[in-house]
């Protein structure tokens, strides 16, 4: 069978693809501690079920406008006016099947052969694709652990030429879990509107910060750049809400009118139910929120420590998101049975066989001297999982 070039140009998410593993290994009675998960672990608001379950009971149940329903889309306004200050109009709102979906939509309507894009490494598994797909080129931005995994603005202008067409921006970050101040977000603003590129600012995890950090984005902390940025987020990781597929991007007219126009030709609007589950998690009750936010800081704060007690590995505080992106540097090279460990991958594979450990491989994420471990699943697990991957590490020779 003939597949196109394009197709062939992208790999399935790894991310995706280790969590079926491990799930496939439990099914065959293996006891596995599974850190792969890129959602969080708690349920669904009752709140937000009732709503879907009333939206169905009233006959909620046909076509919708494609970028989604007002009552939504004033919903998604309220918040973004709430939270992040920023003011649009329901012609620059479009709702999709998920901010993975929002991403997808985006590239396609911007991006085109001969176009660059610059993603920040550590970056989302699924940006590079993304853009590889619209026949535009991602243009790897390196960061350095040692400068807290965050792009300088020295280094994002002088990424930027006359083939560039926008810059990723995901603050809290997955997988670093590191989140950008309002003063560097003002920097970076200020290269971006001096060079005329977009800004593309992925905020899922807003809502996931620590000690008490407040949310800041590119386009909220410098008037001229809402013009110049377009905002992605949804409710899978504010809500604990992935499998009922909501994202949605607010930015220029323009955009917005491309992106809807393009989703009329492919999944036309997302899930009617799902649009009415979503205005009652962004109306109604925000508690959920504080308490995944509680619960998860008590988790980063073990397995911080757990990861650095143990010789070899080294693990950044992180300030949101629900990852540690550990170094494994001092791993690598060394040997279990005879082979070398020389690969963030072979690390993920000898920690799965031998600890019954899943962990996902820097490699995915552009850093192949880490790893990335999801720390939404349990504090047992958390404990049980590092005890595993301690006593692996010490029987290494
Ligand atoms: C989870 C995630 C998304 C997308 O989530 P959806 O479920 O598609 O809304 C987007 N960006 C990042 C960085 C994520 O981790």
């Amino acid at each position: 069978m003939r597949l196109t070039a394009r197709i062939n140009r992208i790999k399935p998410s790894p991310t995706l693809a280790i969590t079926m593993k491990a799930n496939s290994l439990r099914a065959e009675g293996r006891d596995i501690v599974g850190f792969g998960a890129g959602e969080p672990d708690f349920d669904t608001p009752d709140h937000v079920k009732r709503a879907a379950v009333q939206a169905i009971g009233d006959g909620f149940t046909k076509y919708t406008p494609v970028g989604g329903i007002d009552e939504l889309k004033d919903a998604i306004i309220g918040k973004l006016k709430r939270d992040n200050g920023l003011d649009y109009a329901r012609g620059q709102i479009c709702v999709s099947c998920g901010a993975k979906h929002t991403l997808y939509n985006l590239a396609q309507v911007l991006f085109e052969e001969g176009d660059e894009v610059i993603v920040p490494s550590p970056y989302w598994v699924s940006y590079p694709d993304i853009v590889v797909l619209t026949g535009a080129r991602a243009v790897i931005l390196e960061t350095k652990a040692a400068e807290g995994f965050k792009i300088r603005p020295e280094s994002l202008e002088a990424a930027i030429n006359e083939r560039t067409r926008a810059v990723i921006l995901n603050s809290p970050s997955n997988p670093s879990g590191v989140a950008y101040s309002p003063a560097e977000l003002e920097k970076l603003a200020g290269v971006i509107l001096r060079k005329q590129v977009l800004a593309i600012s992925d905020d899922i995890y807003e809502k996931i910060l620590y000690d008490g950090l407040p949310f800041a984005n590119v386009a909220s902390v410098d008037p001229a750049m809402k013009e110049r940025t377009v905002v992605v987020n949804g409710l899978s990781k504010s809500h604990a809400m992935t499998g009922w597929r909501i994202g949605y991007a607010a930015g220029p007219a323009e955009i917005i009118a491309a992106v809807t126009k393009l989703q009329s030709q492919n999944t036309s609007n997302p899930n009617s139910i799902a649009q009415k589950a979503s205005v009652e998690a962004l109306n109604g009750d925000q508690s959920i929120v504080g308490e995944m936010v509680r619960e998860f800081q008590k988790r980063r704060n073990i397995i911080v420590e757990r990861l650095n007690a143990i010789p070899g590995i080294f693990c950044m505080v992180p300030q949101g998101a629900f990852y540690v992106f550990p170094s494994i540097a001092g791993l690598l090279g060394r040997k279990h049975g005879g082979k070398v460990l020389a690969s963030s991958a072979d690390v993920a594979a000898w920690l799965l066989d031998e600890a019954n450990v899943a962990v996902i491989p820097g490699g995915e994420f552009g850093h192949d001297d880490h790893i990335r471990l999801s720390y939404a699943t349990s504090m047992a697990q958390i404990e049980k999982g590092l005890d595993r991957i301690r006593d692996a590490v010490m029987k290494l020779a």
